[in-house]
């Protein structure tokens, strides 16, 4: 005979109830994807100008406890969208309710000296770096490592901010300076081929999937178009890339997805830094791949099985930054989707993406060189898949 109680207890015991810290266009994509799964969202906004649009919000501009026990009253797990959580908060938060990815990952994400060792202690390459508290030791670094090199700020920087290129140890006090941070990572400048960018998913359980090595294209630091997959990607260099993520994922204990941005060198890959979250290199699966990366964090987060990541077929990502577009553009134009963040427009502020599939590189180029004319003050797109690595 069917037991109510029984199916009463199974529904109390499985999470349908995401809480996410920060309420932007990840945690937006997030609600998207989690809305056909059944889920509810909750979403916890400390900038007074929260922009999801989707999702119960919970504004705290004042960062009050009441608001926050709120939150977390109304949730089963809480995620993030941004890995700038004040580390006293996610453990606060994480003795109350299962927060993912753990802090461990945060701690370590937070901090370009923690980031990097853990690379090494894992042997995962990394450019060669010396950590510097002074003017001078910078200027000592630099001699060593041999210019050029790139000063970043071990703490708080994103986006290529707190960051200084030195072509020569001379320019140390200047870089010093104008970084204006007590402890710095000095890192050999690389030569690279390109930038490429891995993201992978693991749930509670440990079950683990990977997505495809993707190329980034940046400009002025920040993001402007992804190609999924890279092209020309042998799978020894996928399987060394997944492998790496692995690792780290399986040393932190990690649970949701984790994105890894590497240097492609004639030599091989070289880990740059981790992101413990969706990441914009991963917003062509979305339209591109089997289960898009919003999905997958989902459902690792909620002890779910794991989609499948391998792609449709190619795929292009274009970045809206300060600026939308006229849909009425965009979506005539074949295999294109549009994403709009419903954010006001402003210099450098990400307000929406256009994914493009095609069946071949050649026609992905095509395609995406179709969407320019249409994004306003778009970047350089000078991407010539036979000219690739
Ligand atoms: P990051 O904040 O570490 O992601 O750096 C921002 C951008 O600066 C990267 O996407 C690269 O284009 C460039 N960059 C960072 N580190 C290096 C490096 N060691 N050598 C060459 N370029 C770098």
């Amino acid at each position: 005979m069917a037991n109510p109680s029984n199916s009463h207890a199974f529904s109390q015991t499985r999470p349908t109830k995401v809480g996410v810290l920060g309420a932007g266009q990840l945690g937006r994509m997030m609600a998207l994807a989690g809305l056909p799964l059944g889920l509810e969202f909750s979403l916890y906004d400390t900038s007074g100008a929260p922009s999801a649009g989707l999702g119960q919000i919970f504004s705290d501009p004042e960062n009050t406890q009441q608001e926050l026990d709120r939150f977390l009253d109304s949730v089963d797990v809480v995620t993030y969208e941004f890995e700038h959580l004040p580390l006293d908060l996610a453990r606060n938060i994480a003795s109350r309710k299962p927060l993912y990815p753990g802090v461990e990952a945060l701690r370590v994400c937070q901090n370009r000296e923690l980031e990097k060792g853990l690379f090494r202690q894992l042997n995962i390459p990394t450019p060669e770096y010396r950590i510097v508290s002074s003017a001078e030791e910078l200027e000592k670094a630099a001699a060593e490592l041999g210019t050029p090199v790139v000063a970043k700020s071990i703490t708080e920087g994103y986006d290529g901010k707190g960051q200084a290129v030195l072509k020569s140890p001379s320019e140390a006090k200047a870089a010093w300076e104008s970084i204006r941070h007590p402890r710095l990572i000095v890192e050999s400048f690389v030569n690279f081929s390109r930038e490429v960018s891995l993201i992978a998913a693991r749930n509670t359980q440990g079950e683990f999937v990977a997505y495809p090595l993707v190329e980034n294209i940046h400009h002025e630091g920040i993001l402007r178009y992804t190609i999924a997959p890279a092209p020309l990607v042998s799978e020894q260099t996928q399987n060394t890339a997944s492998d790496y993520i692995h690792t780290l994922m399986d040393h932190l204990d990690y649970v949701g997805v984790l994105a890894l941005e590497l240097f492609e060198t004639p030599e091989g890959l070289l880990a740059n830094e981790m992101a413990p979250r969706v990441h914009n290199s991963g917003h062509w699966s979305m339209d591109g791949a089997h289960t898009g990366q919003f999905e997958n964090h989902l459902r690792a987060i909620l002890g779910l099985p794991l989609g499948d990541t391998a792609p449709h077929r190619v795929s292009g990502m274009i970045n809206l930054i300060s600026r939308s577009v006229d849909p009425s553009q965009i979506l005539k134009l074949r295999d294109t989707h549009l994403h709009l963040y419903g954010k006001d427009e402003r210099k450098g502020r990400k307000v929406g993406h256009i994914n493009v599939n095609a069946e071949s590189y050649d026609e992905l180029k095509d395609k995406i060189e179709r969407c320019l004319p249409f994004v306003p003050e778009h970047a350089p797109f000078t991407w010539n898949p036979e000219l690739d690595t």
